[in-house]
């Protein structure tokens, strides 16, 4: 006989997913397990990529798009059966399985795992999370309207991956569906408050690696009347903005103040990469601009002349020549520099 919904609602809500995935023989670390197709993952995905939300029911692969769901999709998967068959699995295990029983222990066992999460590891699950909900840039709508304004257009967003929160409380109700707020918060994604952040900055710039993962994003407003303009992820600046332009291959490469600075040069056909502000260039940078002639382009005001002079001393140091675009006027960035020509 099948089941009924209300059996199944039943399931949902007083199976443990954490019991049901030690049931299941998968090894659970910190939270979470190796994907069932470590062959998609780098290193055979040697540190687990599936996360378990104990609290919502709810697994997830960082890679996988395939591999998430509630507790019933959890026993599909590992056995390979088909829903009915999971649903009779969990039914007969059900006793040695319920939550209540088990909830001090698990209770217990998440908070130790808690404590000794791998903070960094964490975080990329979280971030990746966020942007996975994120919608492209609509075509005809204000940020494309924006965008095209700093000559910004189609073929070099969808290259960059930029984001858009096109509706922030879908977004914010499906975060909350697969994260605890407090991980949340945690992340720095949602507020003291319990709000996500970047109401008022809807454009999301994502730094990704040469495999497009995330690591770091900056939030940018796109109404002139919000301040401050940017707002940066909490946590270190990885690398560049752009990173993918810094091929260890001979060029030419420009060094701009800002991810938009650094896509309108992208847009003219020139390769730049980029940093969040005039203070952010890191000296451990250095040595990814291997090969590269590198001209600066930052901003032409005190802190725009101050930082070229600290980065010129830094590639100068690893023997590397730089030179300045020196073409902006006092007070012009590349973007106004670009409009007006
Ligand atoms: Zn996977």
């Amino acid at each position: 006989m099948s089941p009924t919904r209300e059996e199944i609602q039943e399931l949902k809500s007083t199976l443990s997913i954490t019991v049901v995935a030690k049931r299941l023989g998968l090894s659970i670390e910190r939270g979470r397990f190796r994907c069932f197709f470590p062959e998609r993952h780098a290193h055979g995905d040697r540190t687990p990529s599936v996360s378990i939300n104990e609290e919502k029911g709810y697994f997830k692969c960082f890679v996988c798009n395939d591999v998430k769901g509630d507790v019933i999709s959890l026993v599909q998967i590992a056995l390979g059966v088909p829903f009915l068959e999971a649903v009779k699995w969990l039914k007969g295990d059900a006793p040695s399985i319920k939550r209540d029983t088990q909830q001090i222990n698990i209770k217990k066992d998440i908070q130790n795992e808690k404590a000794e999460e791998h903070p960094k590891f964490f975080k990329e699950k979280i971030l990746f999370d966020f942007l996975n909900l994120l919608s492209p840039i609509p075509l005809n709508k204000p940020a494309a309207w924006w965008l095209a304004s700093r000559h910004i257009y189609k073929p070099v967003w969808d290259k960059v991956l930029l984001r858009l929160i096109d509706d922030y409380h879908r977004v914010s109700r499906e975060l909350l569906a697969i994260h605890s707020l407090e991980d949340l918060q945690f992340a720095g994604l949602f507020n003291s408050q319990g709000n996500l952040r970047y109401g008022r900055h809807p454009l999301i710039i994502p730094y990704v690696d040469e495999q497009r993962r995330p690591f770091f994003f900056q939030a940018r407003a796109i109404d002139k009347n919000v301040t401050p303009k940017e707002l940066n992820f909490q946590g270190t600046i990885p690398f560049p903005y752009n990173k993918e332009s810094l091929d260890g291959k001979e060029g030419t490469i420009y060094l701009c103040e800002g991810a938009i600075d650094t896509l309108t040069l992208l847009g003219h056909g020139f390769s730049a990469v980029g940093i969040p502000g005039a203070n952010s260039f890191k000296p451990e940078w250095v040595k990814m601009f291997k090969n590269k002639k590198v001209i600066l382009c930052l901003d032409n005001d005190v802190a725009g002349r101050a930082a070229e002079e600290r980065i010129t001393a830094l590639f100068k140091e690893a023997g590397l020549e730089t030179r300045s675009f020196g073409l902006l006027p006092e007070g012009e960035d590349i973007n106004s520099w670009f409009s007006s020509h």
